[in-house]
């Protein structure tokens, strides 16, 4: 029997696989077709691979979003390194200065403030699950054309494959086709600097902390990983990066080891490297009638404080929650009015976190003394600041959070 609403995903990454998956396990998924389509081979993950390149600190709150659709458990036994504590610095002080922004676990009663895992692991751990679910999986199909049809959309896919849709859901990252093709236009806020990526072994250990040195060119941030080793993304100068990319094993130590101001030691080299580049976007709007676009597609923030995946989790279970309501209440998920409470909840909170990381990134970017002496002032207050200080852990973890 045909369903009746069809519901097609452009891309795999971590948003649209959520987005998919709670739609395929919400009490309406015997009125869902779902079909997700992504121009990539399907990612795969062995438990003895090595760490994978990308990775994401990924707050509680995403964790617990993951587990919701049976897709943490995978997560959390093959790799996840569970991170406690964090630590903010800015280069003209010390990692255990007084101006050192400190955020510890315990002092929130939780166990941990989020994990460190491999983007393509979580997307491994979500297929398992939506390979018992009744969802359509395309890959290594990119989708070649998007119009309207009437009240519907026509998806054209290479191959030739086209698909009908009430509802098309533009999960296809920064580049997004689906965000281009219904020409909807994104503000854009070059930040003149690449992600310089790689794993590196700590003389000492890195104690389940996130690191984070502010440098002038941009942070250097330090994730822990489950094997000792840590992963750095160093966001910096372009020319930098690439001078990153295509130093000696020694050199690179020796650059990133001084970069870090030496807080865990010497590093050594142990893993591949890459390089992203790095620019804000903020899709104009995240709804049109029959579109929605959700996670990179919509809105690309700064990796400085690892969020772009949580929001991306969070875009997901909001439009998830918003057409499964609208089901129930007998409307059509695709309609723009629904779709707007999609937009209404998401975009002002996610362009609050791209303002202020696109601001934190030029406040500790400036070479002016006084804007130095400002800034350090800053960071004792918010270190004092109760209610402040507790509002940013709580946005950063994704979820509640209540005082030891
Ligand atoms: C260096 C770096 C470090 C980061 N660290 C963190 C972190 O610690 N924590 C965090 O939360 N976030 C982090 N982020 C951000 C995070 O990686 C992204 O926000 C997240 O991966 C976006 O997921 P997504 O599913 O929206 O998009 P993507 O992961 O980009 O997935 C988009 C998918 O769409 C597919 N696609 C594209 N075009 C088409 C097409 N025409 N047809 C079909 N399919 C298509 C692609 O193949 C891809 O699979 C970091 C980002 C960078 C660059």
């Amino acid at each position: 029997m045909s369903k009746p609403y069809r519901i097609v995903i452009a891309g795999a990454g971590v948003t649209g696989l959520t987005v998919a998956a709670l739609l395929a396990r919400s009490r309406y998924s015997d009125k869902l077709q779902l079909t997700i389509v992504d121009a990539m081979a399907r990612p795969r993950h062995r438990s003895d691979d090595d760490t994978a390149l990308r990775v994401s600190a990924l707050a509680t709150g995403s964790a617990e979003l993951l587990r919701s659709i049976g897709a943490w458990d995978h997560v959390k036994n093959t790799r996840a390194c569970a991170y406690e504590c964090m630590r903010v610095w800015d280069e003209a002080g010390s990692a255990d200065g007084a101006t050192t922004l400190r955020f510890d676990a315990a002092e929130f009663a939780m166990p941990q403030l989020g994990f460190i895992v491999e983007n393509v692991l979580v997307q491994h751990a979500i297929l398992n699950v939506l390979d018992d679910a009744n969802v359509e999986l395309v890959f290594d199909t990119p989708m070649i054309s998007l119009q309207k049809n009437g009240q519907r959309y026509r998806i054209e896919l290479a191959g030739g494959e086209t698909l009908d849709t009430d509802l098309v859901i533009g999960a296809d990252g920064v580049r997004s086709f689906v965000r281009e093709s219904v020409a909807i236009a994104a503000a854009e806020f070059p930040y003149g600097q690449n992600a310089f990526v790689t794993h590196l072994r700590p003389e000492n250990p890195h104690r389940h902390t996130a690191w984070q040195r502010f440098l002038q060119d941009g942070p250097l941030g330090m994730l822990p990983l489950s094997d000792g080793r840590i992963s750095v993304v160093w966001s910096t100068r372009e020319t930098t990066a690439d001078r990153a990319m295509h130093a000696s094993d020694e050199q690179l130590g020796h650059m990133l080891s001084g970069a870090s101001d030496y807080v865990l030691g010497n590093l050594t080299v142990a893993g591949p490297r890459g390089t992203f580049p790095l620019c804000a976007r903020h899709a104009e709007h995240y709804v049109l009638p029959g579109v929605a676009l959700i996670g990179d597609a919509a809105h690309a923030v700064h990796p400085l404080a690892g969020q772009g995946a949580n929001l991306g989790l969070q875009d997901a279970a909001v439009l998830a929650d918003v057409i499964v309501n609208a089901i129930g209440n007998g409307e059509t998920p695709g309609d723009r009015p629904v779709l707007r409470r999609y937009e209404r909840a998401r975009r002002g909170e996610n362009a609050a976190m791209l303002h202020l990381m696109t601001g934190l990134n030029r406040l500790f970017a400036t070479d002016s003394a006084l804007v130095r002496e400002l800034r350090a002032i800053g960071m004792r207050l918010f270190n004092v600041s109760g209610p402040i200080r507790d509002h940013a852990v709580k946005v950063a973890l994704g979820g509640s959070l209540s005082r030891n």
